[in-house]
């Protein structure tokens, strides 16, 4: 139904917007669809990135209501939990991607392997770049009616020097190099020209960063030197191997239940995983990384470790397409995700045009606020006036346990706050009042604002908007076309959204943690196989469930492949 004329056979392509680019039109073929059709007047929807919260949309939206568009430099869905066991090869590299087209043609849409570089709001013109078969960069405009920016975030530099000598673990070409570089530095080990003290350097893997990509990655690469290491490499010592992960908080898993950071912490220093806390790293150079940490006594020394691998999973930042739009909107003021409404709209684009949803983004959602709304309500369930009543620590602890269920990122800030509060009642007599806690709740309040970033919050975010694009197109079709103001009409057809954490799991080495609404366990190898259960049941289709369990089978009988690729 719909074709780009910007190639040369083309006919000569409408020129228009700000830079006088070629438009894209979405034309539908007049035989099909008569003229005052509800076919022709669909509305044109443009998802960036073939992620998460895409699929998640594309999966759920009526493919009879939007003429849909799908623009993405990559032409395939990756399952991100289990990339950290594609690194070693405990998983192959196909097993966990799903050709995007496929997803996309069940939503009777259209994919451009293309990147979106700007969007002009007010045109509704998203700007997108395409390399052609020349190998030349071409631009041209897709004009849409609803556009979602679902393009995900990059790796967070945090201004260290030297990050050129790392790897990055977000893509699937990120696990191919890692791979093979794992493999290159087990091969370097082995030559007779190698000393034993470059050996030892090769062989010295560090992780910067210790939430749970980076403790799965050093899982992963821990199990693998200790089961098919010996085998494949029979000259390479088990001890000349070292495993670091660098953390600057002080605990690994931070964002976890503080039982189950500890146990990962107690099943790491079981596996000669040496996990550096409270430590920053400064620079990465060729061969070592120069790190700072605070000692017992709080002083910072600095320190430097010899390696021959680094992984820097310190968590997300901006893409530049973020940037750019957040630079053009000046309620945009949050420098690490694009804010939305609850209603999952750009705030400060016009209204119920542009969505962004997923890692770019962010719900304007004060979880202090939240705090302060359960402090009210319990209140109110005692037949308590809420501003004089007497809290216990107790009484916080469930409230905090409360609003942790919805807002897990906020976990570290809750301890704090427990901190805070053993501190303040040591004079109190066992109570604080209203009005002090919401105090300590102001010195937390502007930093825990934000919903995580993962698969799960996506995920929700996708699925939410796609039913309320299918309400939005039962309850005006036709609506957003020809340019009627179809203002607020999303909180007239639909709840806003709200998050529900359903609990965070991570794999740490041939055992496994979970936190599953303040529920917290773990284990060895049956936690292992419910980890991997949860993750093949979320799997997006049958033929990567089958890659996975041939995958799984696979290694237990042979062992991983010890190969470069
Ligand atoms: P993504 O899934 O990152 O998708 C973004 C898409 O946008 C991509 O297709 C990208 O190619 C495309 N894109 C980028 N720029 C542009 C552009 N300019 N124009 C068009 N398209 C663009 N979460 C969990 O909940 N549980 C886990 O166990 C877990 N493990 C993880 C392990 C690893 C190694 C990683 C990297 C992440 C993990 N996450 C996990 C986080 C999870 O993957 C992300 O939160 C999730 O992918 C976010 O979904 P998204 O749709 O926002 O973005």
């Amino acid at each position: 139904y719909t074709d780009i004329p910007v190639s040369e056979n083309a006919l000569e392509p409408r020129r228009g917007g700000p830079k006088n680019l070629p438009i894209a039109e979405v034309l539908v073929d007049d035989d099909d669809c008569p003229e005052n059709s509800k076919q022709k007047h669909k509305p044109k929807l443009v998802l960036l990135g073939s992620g998460w919260g895409s699929v998640a949309i594309l999966k759920t939206l009526n493919p009879e209501d939007y003429h849909v568009t799908v623009v993405s430099p990559v032409n395939y869905f990756l399952f991100t939990p289990m990339l950290p066991s594609a690194t070693v090869g405990t998983l192959e590299l196909r097993s966990l991607v799903e050709p995007i087209r496929r997803i996309v043609s069940r939503a009777k849409g259209h994919f451009l392997k293309a990147e979106a570089v700007d969007v002009e709001l007010s045109e509704k013109l998203l700007e997108v770049a395409q390399t052609n078969a020349q190998g030349e960069e071409c631009h041209f405009y897709l004009p849409y009616d609803k556009l979602v920016l679902g393009v995900g975030a990059t790796t967070n530099p945090h201004g260290v020097k030297g990050l050129e000598n790392c790897h990055f673990l977000k893509d699937i070409e990120d696990a191919r190099l890692i791979r093979n570089k794992v493999m290159q530095n087990l091969e370097q080990a082995c030559m007779p020209t190698t000393s034993d003290e470059e050996r030892r350097r090769l062989l010295s893997f560090v992780v910067s960063g210790g939430g749970p990509t980076g403790v799965e990655f050093a899982a992963e690469l821990f199990d693998m030197l200790n089961e098919d290491l010996g085998r494949s490499f029979p000259k390479i010592l088990r001890n000349e191997i070292s495993v670091h992960v660098i953390q600057s908080r002080g605990h690994i898993l931070n964002t976890y239940d503080e039982a189950l950071s500890k146990f990962a912490e107690a099943r790491f220093a079981h596996d000669q995983v040496e996990v550096l806390t409270n430590s920053r790293v400064k620079e990465v150079q060729k061969d070592k990384i120069l790190f700072s940490q605070k000692d017992e006594k709080g002083e910072t020394v600095t320190k430097e470790l010899p390696m021959g691998f680094c992984l820097w999973s310190t968590g997300v930042a901006q893409t530049e397409l973020c940037k750019r739009i957040a630079d053009k909107i000046d309620v945009q003021t949050n420098k690490h995700a694009l804010e939305t409404d609850t209603h999952l709209r750009l705030n400060g684009a016009p209204l119920g045009s542009v969505y962004a949803i997923g890692d770019c983004s962010t719900v304007q959602n004060n979880v202090a606020d939240h705090l302060v709304h359960f402090l009210r309500s319990m209140a109110w369930e005692k037949g308590k006036d809420p501003e004089k009543m007497e809290i216990t620590f107790p009484e916080w602890r469930d409230v905090a346990q409360r609003v942790k269920k919805r807002f897990p990122q906020a976990a570290d800030h809750l301890r704090r706050l427990d901190k805070l509060f053993e501190q303040y009642d040591k004079d109190q007599n066992g109570t604080l009042d209203f009005g002090e806690l919401h105090e300590l709740l102001l010195q937390i309040d502007s930093k825990i604002t934000s919903l995580p970033a993962t698969a799960q919050r996506a995920h929700q975010q996708g699925q939410y908007l796609g039913r309320k694009l299918n309400k939005l197109a039962q309850a005006a079709p036709g609506m957003m076309v020809n340019e009627v103001d179809y203002g607020d009409l999303d909180e007239a057809v639909y709840k806003a959204f709200e998050y529900h954490h359903l609990g965070s799991l991570a794999y740490i080495g041939n055992s496994a943690v979970f936190d599953f609404n303040g529920l917290s366990f773990s284990g060895g190898l049956m936690a292992v196989y419910l980890w991997r259960s949860v993750y093949f049941a979320q799997s997006v289709s049958l033929r990567t469930r089958m890659l996975l369990a041939m995958d799984w089978s696979k290694r237990a009988l042979f062992g991983r492949d010890m190969m470069n690729y």
